[in-house]
């Protein structure tokens, strides 16, 4: 019989495991704090449960959590990891010290099916969807503090949605991580029917990868544009009633000469001006054989004080962990090259 895994699961899978066991419910909660909590990899790490019950449960569940499999530091501070799931799906996550705060950017799938151009992920194709629980693993199994929690490595949320949603409820819910909704950002394409569940499901903040503001040059970076127009998450974050002050970003990576011209400075800020919606400004890091480059720091900052005097808050965030080649997909690439 194939075991289920606890890591991945939520209180009711397990209320409902336990009582289909014959097993006392008030065991759940507990059993999902050395999980979520503890990170064991083992049940006979729990000292407070009982060991014939343990005995049980160690027959119809694993725990499904595991260490990563390779790591590569950068010397400013930030680490790559590489995990595989036990059908050898190869999946990277990124640790990004800064100052109080210590992000992880988790993989929600191995390897992409969008093919955006600038993105190493989009270029090692589609391998499989993580579970939820392989998903939550990477913020658990990294041998580090954790204050944020960004899907933002390899994939698209929105194209394993049910996953990232029983995630998301993971690692926010007080029975799971108990992550604050505000540490926890999903980074999309703007896949319009799981942006939708994101927000009716979910309390995690949404980041929207624009790039382009104008639709038809969007479309030659971003294919999913031709399916899923921009405008209709604009639209969502705008129409949201956002009285808790749920975080909706777009993040704007700037290549010289293509997506920097006043021409989208204006574009950008006609779409923005009078929504909370921030902007997020990142350095173009170049793809294997790719002539284009990054906008210059003086670009950037001056789209970013034109954005802010527009009454936009917007920020310019500083390129991390270059030397390992922080962008999505390239360790898992490695690796498989090799
Ligand atoms: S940028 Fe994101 S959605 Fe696009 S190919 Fe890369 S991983 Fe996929």
């Amino acid at each position: 019989m194939e075991r289920k895994t606890a890591a991945g699961s939520d209180l009711s899978d397990i209320e409902t495991l336990l009582a289909s066991l014959g097993i006392d419910k008030r065991y759940s909660r507990r059993l999902l704090y050395w999980i979520y909590r503890r990170g064991i990899r083992s049940f006979a790490q729990i000292n407070d449960i009982p060991k014939r019950v343990l005995t049980i449960l160690s027959e119809h569940l694993e725990t499904g959590l595991s260490a990563p499999v390779a790591s590569e530091a950068s010397v400013d501070g930030s680490v790559k990891y590489l995990f595989t799931t036990s059908i050898g799906l190869a999946h990277e996550t990124v640790w990004l010290p800064d100052g109080k705060r210590r992000t992880v950017c988790v993989s929600v799938q191995s390897g992409c099916r969008m093919g955006c151009r600038f993105c190493a992920t989009g270029r090692y194709g589609w391998g499989g969807d993580l579970t939820a629980g392989e998903i939550v693993n990477q913020v658990i199994s990294l041998p580090h503090e954790v204050t944020h929690i960004v899907m933002m490595g390899m994939g698209e949320p929105g194209d394993n949605i049910d996953a990232v949603i029983k995630a998301c409820r993971i690692l926010t819910a007080e029975w799971g991580l108990a992550a604050g909704r505000s540490r926890v950002t999903v980074s999309t394409v703007g896949v319009t029917p799981s942006v939708k569940r994101l927000l009716g499901e979910t309390e995690c903040n949404i980041t929207l990868s624009l790039h382009s503001p104008f639709p038809g040059e969007r479309r030659q970076v971003i294919p999913a544009e031709a399916r899923w127009p921009f405008t209709e998450t604009l639209d969502l974050f705008r129409n949201y009633d956002n009285r808790r002050k749920r975080r909706f970003t777009v993040a704007y990576v700037m290549i010289r000469g293509k997506n920097d011209s006043d021409r989208h400075l204006e574009e950008l800020k006609r779409l923005l001006t009078g929504t909370d919606i921030r902007v997020n400004l990142l350095p173009y890091h170049p793809v294997g054989k790719d002539d284009a480059t990054g906008s210059d720091d003086s670009v950037m900052n001056r789209f970013k004080h034109e954005l802010v005097i527009s009454g936009i808050s917007a920020s310019v965030r500083r390129s991390r962990g270059e030397d390992i080649a922080a962008a999505c997909g390239m360790l898992a690439a490695k690796t498989r090259e090799k």
